[in-house]
């Protein structure tokens, strides 16, 4: 007697998929990609797993039934299961959780009755450049069906360039040619007006999927998606795995942003995974930034893979780019300089409005005391605490708090130090009363409306001076502002990453690219000790090209990506001696068996064991190593055989190994 079993995959650390017995109940019920609840191993609590097969066999003893089916109809197509096996070969993690990323939490509740029919309105004319880069890319699609590998193009414009009015373009075009299309947009910040405009072009044809959404309203998206009711997809990092059919393009705006990687297990990276789609489908790949990652310019400059490169060096509306001016600080003590005080206080006159960046929220930085001549410490965090204006002391890494009553927890005398986005506010609110001023930072935004309402108010002229970190640098389109300072522009620039530098160049890019977008004239104005800085030069002549000969041969030299690929090890532990013999005894196992495998031109260099910058989070210490290759490969073959197929070496019950490929976190 033949009997149906489903193979079943598990939102857990597993490695493998169980095979559950299909009772008769269920029998024409059960379908590939539909959720199923099914007891699992010693839980008391019914686990929820994916059909990942279904198949006969003779009947087997001892096989655990299904319990109950959650979906009606399949939420993982056979294209999402193969992309979680190709996800957990890549990135060493279980095939189950890389598909349970796939799909938002939720369960269908009632059938919406499908929406209005959908419209396109498009608005704008391309100029002369826009549009030679649109015909290029809009080739390529053309001939889809006669290639062998799927065209990727960077599209590296300035900011206000237009790059959105060509995607606006392509999606049309894609549509038009019956494909289906993907635009992915970076976490939180500035996607709120990209989206608007989108809505105003295709009506009734999008479907969003980002973090802004009610649970709810991102699972219903999701199914439209998979029922195919709608074509376009609009999302941040996990809209990457939407379940369209028969892609034709795939667009990353703001493709330097780090909010495309995962950071935590499994630590995928959309741009990595839209590649894959992009195979698979055949479709076009857009990557679209005014500061592209370095090792996406580098290929496309050098036609690696199948790149092609573009850029727009004008701005759409014919307006120039903002002057900007450095502007020296002595002292730490300084909130604002003289300088870019006199600018605010000339936009208030002018009723302009104006954007400052200062890249640390809180009130005081630091809390220093005098006596031990330490930092105060977090208790359980390698990192100062950081004093709010309510008067908590805070930890940013594990939000560990307390009352601040003036002194160290020593009993010191204590001095406050340095200037944070509340410190910032404060004193502009009482230099300037009559002034509408707001700040937007990771303290405010803790629901996504009010970064949103913030952000249209700030647009609709409601607020004069808005200020904020990084979260308002990227994006922003708001005609009226015409100055744009920078306060302490050199954090960042010496953190041990590296990639610190580019990270400071394009945040400061980005923000100097919010002034001046109409036909007002913009004015910016960076603050730092050190004006002489080729970094911050750079940045302040928008001068990608200079930044981009500066870093590619340090680069080359360090053997650092693009001319080698990372993998990260961290492990975390209460006991440091412990992970610090197991990362001692991983590195040297990895390095012997590379040794062993690998052929003549293959390289690796193995940095550490050593504590990671932040040695100590939550009371777990952390060690770190990092691998730099030419063949990952290889080394991916060595990590598997070492940490999962041969247990040469286990990590401590306790212990957990982070394993992060292509990282882009160093601290
Ligand atoms: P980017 O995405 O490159 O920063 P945007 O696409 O936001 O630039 O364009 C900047 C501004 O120029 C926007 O206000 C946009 O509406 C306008 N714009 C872009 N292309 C055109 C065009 N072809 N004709 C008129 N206005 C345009
Ligand atoms: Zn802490």
């Amino acid at each position: 007697m033949f009997i149906s079993y489903v193979d079943l995959l598990f939102n857990l650390p597993l490695r493998q998929s169980y095979t559950y017995q299909v009772p008769e109940e269920f029998l024409d019920k059960v379908k590939v990609g539909i959720r199923v609840q099914v007891k699992f191993g010693e839980r008391t609590k019914l686990c929820t797993a994916i059909i990942e097969s279904i198949h006969k066999i003779e009947k087997a003893e001892k096989i655990l039934p299904i319990i109950k089916l959650i979906d009606p109809e399949p939420l993982i197509n056979a294209e999402q299961i193969a992309l979680a096996y190709w996800i957990s070969e890549n990135y060493l993690c279980s095939t189950g959780e890389a598909l349970f990323i796939m799909f938002p939490k939720g369960k269908e509740v009632k059938r919406i009755s499908p929406k209005a029919q959908g419209e396109t309105k498009i608005i704008y004319e391309l100029n002369s450049s826009q549009k030679a880069i649109y015909k290029k890319i809009k080739n390529d699609l053309k001939k889809k069906s006669q290639r062998k590998k799927p065209p990727i193009h960077l599209l590296h414009g300035i900011t206000g360039s237009g790059k959105t009015e060509i995607y606006i373009h392509l999606i049309h075009n894609a549509i038009s040619l019956n494909y289906t299309a993907l635009l992915l947009v970076p976490e939180i910040s500035l996607t709120v007006q990209l989206i608007q405009r989108l809505e105003q072009v295709f009506i009734n044809q999008l479907a969003l999927l980002h973090s802004g959404l009610k649970p709810k309203q991102r699972f219903q998206s999701y199914l439209e998606i998979i029922r195919k009711e709608k074509k376009i997809v609009i999302g941040t990092r996990s809209a990457v795995f939407a379940p369209l059919t028969n892609i034709g393009l795939i667009i990353i705006d703001e493709e330097h942003d780090s909010s495309f990687k995962e950071n935590s297990t499994p630590r995928y990276d959309a741009r990595q995974i839209a590649l894959k789609r992009a195979e698979s489908h055949n479709a076009s790949l857009v990557l679209g930034s005014a500061t592209p990652r370095l090792e996406t310019t580098y290929y496309a400059r050098n036609s690696l893979m199948s790149f092609t490169y573009h850029s727009l060096t004008h701005r759409a509306k014919g307006q120039g780019l903002p002057e900007v001016y450095l502007a020296k600080v002595d002292s730490p003590d300084s909130i604002i300089g003289d300088k870019l005080l006199a600018e605010l206080d000339e936009n208030i006159k002018r009723k302009e409005q104006s954007i400052l960046l200062l890249n640390r929220r809180g009130y005081f930085p630091q809390v220093y005391c005098l006596e031990s001549k330490t930092v105060e410490l977090c208790p359980s965090c390698a990192v100062s605490l950081n004093l709010h204006r309510n008067g908590q002391l805070k930890c940013h890494y594990c939000g560990y708090q307390r009352h601040y009553d003036g002194f160290a927890s020593d009993g010191g005398e204590t001095r406050l130090v340095g200037t944070g986005t509340q410190k910032l506010e404060d004193f502009l609110l009482h230099k300037f009363p009559e002034v509408r001023i707001e700040r937007l930072d990771s303290d405010i935004i803790d629901k996504q409306n009010v970064l949103k309402d913030t952000l249209l108010r700030f647009i609709g002229g409601e607020i004069d001076i808005l200020i904020g970190t990084q979260v308002i640098a990227r994006g922003l389109d708001a005609p009226r502002v015409s100055l744009v300072g920078v306060l302490q522009a050199e954090k960042g620039l010496y953190l041990p990453d590296f990639r610190a530098t580019e990270k400071t160049f394009s945040l400061l890019t980005q923000v100097a690219g919010r002034a001046g977008r109409s036909n007002i004239k913009g004015r910016v104005i960076f603050e730092c000790y050190n004006p002489q800085n080729p970094v911050i030069q750079a940045a302040a002549l928008h001068n990608y090209e200079k930044f981009y000969q500066m870093d590619i041969p340090f680069r080359k030299a360090t053997f650092y990506p693009p001319f080698s690929r990372l993998v990260r090890l961290v492990c975390r532990g209460i006991e440091q001696k412990r992970i610090q013999n197991f990362m001692q005894k991983l590195g040297l196992l990895i390095e012997e068996r590379f040794q062993d495998e690998a052929k003549d031109s293959q390289r690796i260099e193995i940095l550490g064991p050593a504590p990671a910058s932040i040695e100590k989070i939550h009371n777990k210490f952390r060690e770190h190593i990092l691998i730099k290759t030419n063949s990952m490969q290889t080394v991916r073959k060595i990590l598997k055989e070492i940490l999962f197929e041969k247990s040469e070496l286990t990590t401590h019950a306790l212990d957990y190994l982070e394993i992060d490929l292509d990282p882009l976190d160093m601290m």
